[in-house]
């Protein structure tokens, strides 16, 4: 990946793009936030360190950040690597700390930029501050809701503000951690075309082998950035363990993201024929993933079938399908013998994967 010039006018992408955000999900030592920029540093690749001080986990009992102690080592990685640093902020308190300690840019994450009250107390913590401030996006898909917190940003007289899509929280989805539903960021993007927009593929995938055709497809979609959780031990990581890569993999991904010619000057590729082929492949990852994420269902029935003794195919089971698939083609334009196909195609694979498991040893 080369980084290339850019002519956007925005306060985060000056004479690079993308802007690549790397460091730990957590701190956790001082030792490990140090090393980990340092060999983030000796990429040469990164712009701005992360750290996460305070962690909003999902459950009670996990590590939930160092807090304030490690603020002074985010000071010492910005003294030794020249590099700035970024922290997530939930509340007023932690506002005013970061500022103590000179970190340089705030975010909001996901869990925070879904309350409004929230977002608010960071706003009015930030009134009469100079400091640049990223959002995440909500965890639920919304779009209103993340405008809604940059607003209360911007209402404040925050001038430096970028946006993060780390993807939405699905209880249905299995191929990803968060799904994507890319389209929402672009409407973002749309409707707020000053703010710089970051991809962050950690929080997507939840698992390392997908961060590369993640980042990959930000940087298609013309994100200006990622940001990325990277470790020194990415396996004893006190959190996000599966998603966190060394600053060295990381490396070897960042050179080979592609970089595609920025589109904006070109017209006849912003015609409408081009934005609707885009919105057929956003449409078609989604099921692709959908269709992944039915098939971990289909093995899932496969292991249960295999434990309780049961026949693979039910006739009742796949004619319910049939009329189910019927009813929703007859209701929304699509024709009974394509339906009829498709569900078939898809149910012998269903059967394929399950008969896999099923006689596995
Ligand atoms: C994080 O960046 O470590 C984090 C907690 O992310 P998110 O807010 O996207 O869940
Ligand atoms: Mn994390």
């Amino acid at each position: 990946m080369e980084p290339s010039a850019t002519n956007k006018k925005s306060w985060l992408i000056k004479d690079k793009r993308p802007i690549i955000i790397a460091g730990p999900c957590s701190v956790e030592t001082r030792e490990q936030v140090l090393e980990t920029s340092r060999r983030l540093k000796a990429s040469g690749k990164i712009d701005i360190i992360r750290g996460g001080i305070w962690k909003p986990r999902t459950r009670p009992g996990t590590f939930e950040g160092i807090g304030t102690m490690g603020l002074p080592w985010m000071q010492e990685v910005k003294e030794t690597t020249g590099l700035p640093v970024t922290v997530e902020v939930a509340k007023a308190a932690h506002v005013e700390r970061c500022l103590e300690f000179g970190i340089d840019i705030l975010w909001i994450g996901a869990r925070t930029t879904v309350n409004p009250f929230a977002v608010q107390e960071i706003a009015d913590a930030l009134k009469g501050v100079d400091i640049p401030v990223l959002v995440k996006n909500p965890i639920n898909p919304d779009v209103a809701l993340w405008k809604g917190a940059v607003e209360r940003l911007q209402n404040v007289g925050v001038k430096e503000i970028g946006a993060i899509h780390r993807g939405f929280s699905n209880l249905a989805e299995k191929y990803y951690r968060n799904r994507p539903q890319w389209q929402l960021a672009i409407q973002f993007k749309n409707e707020m075309p000053e703010i710089p927009m970051l991809c962050d593929p950690s929080h997507i995938c939840g698992r390392r082998d997908t961060l590369q055709e993640v980042s990959q497809k930000a940087l298609d979609l013309d994100f200006d950035g990622l940001m990325v959780e990277s470790h020194i031990d990415p396996d004893n990581a006190w959190s996000d363990a599966k998603q966190q890569i060394t600053p060295e993999v990381l490396h070897r991904m960042l050179l080979d993201l592609v970089l595609r010619e920025d589109h904006e000057e070109n017209a006849p590729i912003q015609s409408r024929l081009e934005v609707l082929r885009q919105d057929i492949n956003l449409i078609d990852d989604d099921v692709f993933s959908l269709l992944a994420s039915r098939m971990e269902v289909a093995r899932e029935i496969g292991q249960y079938k295999k434990e309780n003794n049961i026949t693979i195919l039910q006739q009742k089971r796949w004619n319910d399908i049939l009329i189910k698939g019927k009813s929703f083609a007859q209701k929304n334009g699509l024709s009974e013998p394509f339906m009829i196909k498709y569900l078939q195609s898809i149910h012998d694979e269903s059967i394929n994967q399950q008969e896999k498991v099923m006689n596995k040893e």
